[in-house]
């Protein structure tokens, strides 16, 4: 579904990807971990289409990835962009007019469970509603292929774990392959897969999550940190 084939990408003299060679089958919840400026985010834009490798191939479907694909690919960026003036409710009905596949029914009932006020205008939301906003907006397209950039970033940690919740429950993983890059990977453990460890720019792991927790008898957490400290 998602395949990587050896992809370098340099930005200038520093590599932020060396050699990655990774795929991803269809229906799964991946994440991606590792510290800081390992790699994650220039996977996702490598995915996305919106960076190109230096060498090797990134493909989505049978096609070279591309930003043309933003119609197939729904992805939460890094990034927080909104039109400030816009109301809540306004930036939902302009995410329905640019995505066939945005559900406007799922939007609100995402909105009411993030507990935000589709009438506030965006440039007086919280950090944190800003980013359940990110959320929403996302969550609220069936594309078949999800990409989520720390989706936990700027959220109290007394929400993590309902926003995680909600997180699972609109995902539909008989159609959509679901890749998120996050370095608090203990507060999404629960519903991954499998867990790809990126380290300065390579990938060093890719593991099946309750294979893991069975031959090490640990959390991914434990796992992570004494994988860390072998390196
Ligand atoms: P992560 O998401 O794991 O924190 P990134 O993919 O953002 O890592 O970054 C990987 C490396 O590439 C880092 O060293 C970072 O400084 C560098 N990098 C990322 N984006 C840019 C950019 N636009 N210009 C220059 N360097 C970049
Ligand atoms: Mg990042």
């Amino acid at each position: 579904m998602i395949e990587l084939k050896n992809v370098t990408k340099k930005y200038g003299k520093q590599f932020a990807l060396k050699d990655a060679s990774l795929s991803l089958s269809p229906g799964k919840i991946y994440g991606i971990t590792g510290p800081n400026g390992s790699g994650k985010s220039t996977m996702l834009k490598l995915i996305a289409g919106l960076v190109y490798p230096d060498s090797g191939t990134v493909s989505v479907g049978n096609d070279p990835a591309a930003r043309s694909m933003s119609k197939s690919i729904a992805y939460l960026t890094e990034l927080d962009m909104f039109y400030e003036p816009f109301r809540v409710k306004d930036a939902v009905y302009y995410y329905e007019s640019q995505f066939a596949d945005f559900q406007l029914d799922q939007a609100f009932d995402l909105l009411k469970e993030m507990k935000i006020d589709g009438e506030q205008k965006i440039r007086n939301l919280s950090k944190g509603n800003r980013g359940r906003l990110k959320l929403t907006l996302t969550l609220a397209r069936k594309a078949p292929v999800v990409l989520l950039d720390e989706p936990l970033s700027g959220l109290d940690p007394l929400v993590r774990e309902s926003i995680v919740k909600s997180l699972i429950s609109y995902l539909d993983l008989e159609k959509q392959t679901v890749l998120i890059a996050t370095h608090e990977i203990n507060e999404i453990e629960q519903i991954l897969d499998e867990v790809i460890v990126v380290l300065n720019g390579r990938i060093e792991d890719k593991r099946n999550v309750e294979e893991l927790r069975e031959e090490f008898g640990v959390s991914l957490l434990q796992w992570f940190k004494t994988f860390l400290k072998d390196k």
